[in-house]
């Protein structure tokens, strides 16, 4: 009996070895120390939970180690043991990370070995970006990917809200622009838009029409759910390009010439109606959305209408500018001192750049990272978004359904670095962190949105929370595959899926 007794005690004393050396964890914590013994995940569910809120704690932990406030926020200690769990935190933040650290370790091993773990986040800003407008998920969808979000210890959910394709949030100044351009008669962007001119939208209500739009208390309840996650919602009305639809709403936003000129996507900064139009938009965005930010787009304007709508000129001259950059620059600075007298920062795609960068702006680098890079040692913050690693609509296989772009496999979204050598040490607080995008141009159904976030978006979790010398491809390969495996189970779709799963919509 006591040889069995032993030879036991051997094998789990083997399984708790084992469990140590693959610890299934994302992302990887700063410190982690195993302790003698072992639980198994069911048992984890039933452990008594003590929970100690207290900066002078966790300080005397850290032993001296200097953290930043918002690293302090989410910092947390944890002891996971076989009779119970303790958390010390500074802030109910650091212990809701502890909670998902908890759960995630209960979900992706059968058998954790107890242990000490000291933990913070690298980066402030750790996203995701969902293109709405070129498709519409809606409100379950999106909570089911804060849920994802949340358990990854992510932060910023970036919702791009509006569009060429379609309008996704209600106003109740401009009400055409959801009774209007929220709806459209083809499902699939690519048939609707064809040589990058939009197609045709429909009215609210007629028989097939494709699209939606959320309402404010849709748009309450995201922010309530996504508040319990400590996950904060940036909306992104674009400006001045990117508004398709906007003139389709409301033809008298764009320039004075034969059908608002040839560049179909641009409004006229010219013209005041323009700013009040932005401005009671904006009014109604901010009193739905607590972010602290609001992103203005910014990008990808052509600006050919404005060399000659008289207007445009007009402004110019009245202005000193002696350019169709610095005129975007200008309703930018505009709009984003509107901003400030209203308690909140701006975002901008990287081309905010171009004709001088407003003050206080934080650029959001897609061009690769030179425009970061350079926006970072003129003193502004930045946010890396790189599409040759962070663009989730690229491919993860040039077989894939719907590819497009470069080939942007897992590997690659994990190898970014977003300090790179010639970010100084002084500036490097610039650097708030990284955000995943996902363009739905080609994404119509939610499980090919999911196919296209995960398995990168735990690559880009873990660079936005764990020390760069923590990172280890191996080892995140592994439990990424873990983490799939699991989150399958959950009911998400995770490249590559299931091959026996039906592909609605596929062509
Ligand atoms: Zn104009």
């Amino acid at each position: 009996m006591k040889g069995i007794l032993l030879a036991l005690a051997f094998v789990c004393g083997l399984m708790c070895v084992k469990a140590q050396a693959q610890l299934n964890l994302i992302p990887a914590p700063v410190e982690y120390s195993a302790r003698s013994g072992c639980i198994s995940s069911k048992e984890m569910a039933g452990l008594h939970e003590k929970v100690r809120i207290s900066q002078k704690t966790l300080l005397r932990l850290l032993k001296g180690r200097k953290l930043e406030d918002w690293q302090l926020k989410s910092a947390y200690q944890l002891e996971l043991g076989k009779k119970g769990v303790k958390i010390v935190a500074a802030d109910e933040e650091g212990v809701f990370y502890a909670r998902q650290t908890l759960r995630m370790m209960a979900s992706l091993n059968s058998s954790v070995t107890c242990c000490t773990i000291l933990d913070w986040p690298r980066l402030r800003y750790r996203g995701v970006m969902l293109d709405e407008s070129r498709h519409f998920q809606g409100k379950d969808f999106v909570m089911k990917q804060l849920e994802m979000m949340a358990l990854l210890k992510m932060n910023r959910f970036h919702f791009h809200l509006v569009d060429n394709p379609g309008w996704r949030v209600q106003i109740d100044s401009y009400p055409k622009l959801t009774r209007l351009t929220a709806w459209r008669p083809q499902a699939y962007f690519w048939d609707w838009e064809k040589n990058e001119i939009g197609g045709p939208f429909v009215e609210e209500g007629t028989p097939g029409a494709y699209g939606g739009y959320y309402t404010k208390q849709d748009i309450a309840d995201i922010l309530s759910f996504a508040n319990e996650r400590h996950i904060e919602v940036i909306p992104e009305i674009e400006m001045p390009g990117h508004n398709y639809e906007t003139r389709a709403a409301y033809p008298e936003l764009a320039c004075s010439l034969p059908g608002g000129g040839k560049d179909p996507w641009e409004l006229c900064p010219g013209k005041e109606r323009t700013f009040e139009f932005l401005e009671k938009v904006l009014l109604e965005v901010f009193d739905m959305f607590h972010s602290q930010y609001i992103h203005i787009g910014g990008d990808e304007a052509r600006k050919n209408n404005w060399k000659v709508c008289p207007d445009c000129q007009a402004r110019m001259k009245a202005e000193g500018l002696k350019s169709v950059e610095e005129l975007q620059s200008y309703m930018i600075r505009r709009m984003e001192r509107f901003a400030h007298e209203h308690g909140k920062r701006i975002i901008g795609w990287d081309e905010i750049l171009q004709g001088g960068l407003a003050p206080d702006a934080t650029v959001m680098s897609w061009h690769g990272i030179e425009a970061g890079l350079q926006a970072v040692k003129e003193g502004h913050d930045v946010i890396f978004t790189p599409t040759h690693y962070y663009y989730l609509d690229y491919h993860q296989d040039p077989a894939q359904f719907r590819a497009v772009g470069r080939h942007v496999p897992l590997e690659k979204v994990y190898s970014f670095e977003p300090l790179s050598e010639s970010i100084s040490e002084a500036d490097a607080h610039h650097v708030l962190g990284v955000q995943g995008n996902l363009w739905t141009e080609h994404v119509q159904d939610a499980w090919h949105a999911e196919m296209m976030l995960y398995p990168r978006v735990f690559a880009i979790a873990e660079t936005g929370w764990s020390q760069a010398e923590k990172k280890n491809w191996p080892d995140f390969e592994r439990r990424a595959s873990a983490l799939s495996q699991v989150a399958r189970k959950w009911g998400y779709t995770v490249y590559p899926p299931d091959s026996t799963r039906p592909r609605e919509g596929c062509d």
